[in-house]
């Protein structure tokens, strides 16, 4: 079976839930805790705990942070490609109040000197690969780069397009077999790119039609559309239906007993992934299905990167 890599940041977040988010001059209390996080990692387990064999690519300080990553990985299994810098392991701060909204400082750190002359020092890892999965908090030339070695190896790419700020591309978005934006970076894909102006809140209660119409104009692949606690929208190139017997369609979310949301997008695109991988033949609807049930069930308990179950799609089958 081949591997998945996955090429992105590493984050120590520092967590403190409050009763509300602190208001400019306000010193408040909250519950704190510490943990592993950034999109690639948060994948990377994912990816990993849902079967695959997993290699990350990414870029540490050599400092406590990274040290804590390379600990981490290797009790996940997962192998690391770390490009040693001599900025700080990025770290983010992370407020949440007690309705679950947060609000997020990012220091990106050695996570912004992950760079192009790596990703081509890798490229024979990212060439064996089975799937390229990748997001947008390492600079857009680097992620561009293993995205272009990849295709040239005919390693099939999934670009999961976050954060919504990013400065992404469109030359980038083209070089992803599927690409996997959740409604906000949907929204802001579509008016930064095809000057289309749409509501992240409105993106869900389109119509099919209008939202095939509109992944199309993004896209001349594979476009996942995450839509939270709603599920999914997928719409595929008419000429390039990966075995699905539609162009279109939606795959409604699971029931869980949501606990915390946050990484449902990371569990959903690491679990997209390690599926594609295990079987490259399989329908890409039995795909979306158990990125869907796999993202279920990580809102099921706390954090992003320690939520993320163990299931394959053996077990979910
Ligand atoms: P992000 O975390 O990037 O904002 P979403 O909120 O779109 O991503 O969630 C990603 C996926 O996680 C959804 O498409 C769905 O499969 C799953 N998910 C998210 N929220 C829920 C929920 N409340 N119940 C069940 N599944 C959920």
């Amino acid at each position: 079976m081949k591997s998945v890599v996955v090429a992105g940041s590493f984050n120590v977040d520092h967590v403190w839930r409050c009763d509300a988010l602190p208001a400019p001059g306000a010193t408040i209390a909250g519950r704190y805790s510490t943990g592993p996080g950034g999109k690639g990692f948060n994948q990377a387990v994912a990816a990993r705990r849902a079967g695959a064999g997993i290699t990350f690519v990414c870029a540490l300080g050599d400092d406590a942070g990274g040290a804590l990553a390379r600990q981490l990985a290797a009790a996940d299994g997962i192998v690391l490609a770390a490009e040693a810098s001599s900025e700080p392991t990025g770290t983010a701060g992370i407020y949440v109040d007690s309705r679950g909204r947060n609000s997020i400082v990012i220091g990106p750190g050695a996570n912004a000197s992950l760079s192009t002359g790596f990703m081509a020092a890798n490229a024979a890892l990212i060439g064996a690969a089975g799937v390229l999965l990748a997001q947008l908090e390492s600079p857009v030339e680097s992620i561009e780069a293993a995205l272009g070695i990849a295709r040239e190896a005919g390693v099939l790419t999934v670009l999961n397009a976050a954060p919504a700020n990013a400065p992404s591309t469109i030359g980038l978005l083209k070089l992803a077999d599927v690409l996997t934006p959740n409604e906000t970076e949907f929204a802001a894909l579509l008016g930064r790119h095809v000057g289309e102006r749409v509501e992240a809140d409105d993106v869900a209660a389109l119509d099919g039609a209008s939202l095939h119409a509109l992944c199309r104009k993004l896209s001349g692949n594979t476009v996942v559309v995450t839509l939270g606690a709603v599920g999914v929208f997928v719409s595929h190139d008419e000429e390039r239906l990966r075995g699905d017997s539609q162009p279109y369609y939606r795959v409604a979310a699971e029931a869980a007993q949501v606990v915390d949301t946050t990484g449902a997008g990371d569990a959903f695109n690491g679990a997209l992934a390690a599926s594609l991988a295990q079987a490259p033949d399989a329908a890409f609807i039995k795909h979306v299905r158990f990125a869907n049930q796999y993202a279920a069930r990580s809102t099921e308990s706390e954090g992003a990167a320690a939520a993320m179950p163990r299931m394959t799609p053996a077990d979910a089958a």
